[in-house]
């Protein structure tokens, strides 16, 4: 049985970071986006409010406080800027990466530097993106090699986020090329070694604060222990991580979808036509009714999704059931927030295109939220995969451009 009442616990951390997103983040988020950054001193208030170690276990120096929290976080940060919960420091999706994929100790140990004093400045990061991937066959063009004990890594990836900022990488790379999607690996690789390079920050539709560039992998050395290979079965630790990641950015995009509701709801009521306000028009009043059901409803699907992972994690309930859940709030959350922005947008009219009022920011994160981790057609492709049975491949989920689904 799923419960959907916050704890006493959650509501007092769900209070505080709404406080900080109200005090510190929504009120700058021109400055913000103007700087590219966040100011250090956001960083170190959310790196002492906790923000970034939540849903990690205790065992490798998270909060273990599982997902269900850590949504109804991500939601509260979104909500005072969508670009926060991927700008402030912390491991993001390197530390989901590196504890759904690799072993106890290299978890640990990867994440250890996170745990230390002046962790908001350190962050991790996830290469699997490719502007050139392997569209002879499915698979990453990055290679892994074998040499001797060693990897080495070739390639290049891109719309990594954080690139510039990261100390720490997780690259997947192909290690078998005749194997598709059921040949890739995962390697931790650090900033400093030789061969690596990151790219030019590159200039993106919205998320400012947020930074996305690419790396350049030349010949670049691992040891074998950097393989990250923690569990039997890869492709589905693989297949878990995207979900997981992809539920965390869905979480965000309800934030986003509440913070345009609330302000084209305010603009409505105070905009007035033969003297009343414009949304007691009909047409205007079910559009916004409409969109606060979007987001009732994608805040409800992320919910639900957080609590079977949990539940999962607890020893009940099925892996299938948290990945259908994740797919249908991945689905819905991302067009939701993007009705969300762009009804938002046109109820306010000219002012809507203005950069004085927040809302046609809302609209370009969320189209950019919207590609994050997993695109609607991915997380479609994956719902269908467990309502109709089907194996759950990772091609299913993967961003790429290529599938080896029963659905293609
Ligand atoms: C905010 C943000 C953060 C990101 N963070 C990272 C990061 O940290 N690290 C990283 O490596 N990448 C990151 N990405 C990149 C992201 O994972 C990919 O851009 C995204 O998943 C789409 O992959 P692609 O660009 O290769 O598009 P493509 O795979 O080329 O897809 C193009 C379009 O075709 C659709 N499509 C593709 N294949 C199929 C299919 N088989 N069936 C149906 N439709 C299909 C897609 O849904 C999409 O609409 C980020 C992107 C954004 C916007």
């Amino acid at each position: 049985m799923i419960s959907f009442q916050p704890t006493e616990d959650q509501k007092l951390m769900v209070e505080s970071v709404a406080q900080f997103a109200r005090t510190t983040l929504r009120p700058k988020i021109r400055d913000f986006e103007k700087a590219r950054e966040l100011p250090e001193a956001v960083r170190r208030t959310a790196h002492e409010l906790g923000l970034g170690l939540v849903a990690l276990p205790e065992s490798v120096s998270g909060a273990g406080l599982g997902l269900t929290t850590a949504v109804l976080l991500e939601e509260e940060l979104a909500w005072g800027d969508p670009s926060a919960p991927f700008a402030l420091g912390g491991p993001g999706a390197f530390g989901l990466a590196v504890v759904e994929l690799g072993t106890e100790e290299q978890a640990q140990k990867a994440l250890a530097p996170f745990a230390a004093d002046g962790a908001h400045a350190r962050f991790g990061a996830v290469a699997w993106g490719e502007r050139k991937p392997n569209v002879e066959r499915a698979g990453l063009s990055t290679t892994a090699t074998k040499k001797g004990d060693d990897w080495q890594l070739d390639g290049a990836k891109a719309y990594v986020v954080n690139a510039d900022r990261a100390e720490h990488f997780v690259v997947f790379a192909q290690v078998d090329p005749g194997a598709g999607w059921r040949g890739v690996g995962a390697f931790l690789v650090d900033r400093g070694a030789p061969g690596l390079t990151v790219t030019e920050r590159a200039t993106t539709l919205g998320l400012d604060a947020a930074s996305f560039g690419g790396l350049e992998l030349s010949g670049v050395v691992v040891p074998a222990s950097a393989r990250l290979a923690g569990g039997a079965d890869f492709d589905a630790a693989l297949v878990r991580f995207f979900a997981k990641n992809a539920l965390l950015v869905a979480a965000r995009g309800v934030g986003l979808s509440r913070a345009a509701f609330e302000v084209t709801r305010e603009y409505v009521d105070g905009r007035k036509a033969f003297g009343k306000p414009i949304g007691h028009f009909q047409a205007v009043a079910f559009t916004v009714a409409d969109r606060a059901m979007d987001v009732d409803a994608s805040r409800g699907l992320v919910w639900r999704a957080a609590a079977a992972w949990d539940a999962f994690a607890r020893g009940e309930g099925s892996e299938r059931d948290a990945l259908l859940l994740t797919a249908q709030a991945i689905a819905f959350g991302h067009e939701a927030a993007m009705r969300c922005g762009d009804d938002g947008v046109q109820l306010h009219g000219g002012a809507g295109f203005m950069r004085d009022y927040p809302v046609e920011k809302l609209m370009r994160d969320a189209k950019q939220l919207g590609l994050c981790g997993m695109t609607a057609e991915h997380a479609d492709q994956l719902a269908a995969a467990v309502t109709l049975g089907a194996p759950i491949d990772p091609g299913l989920v993967l961003p790429t451009p290529e599938t080896q689904s029963a659905f293609v």
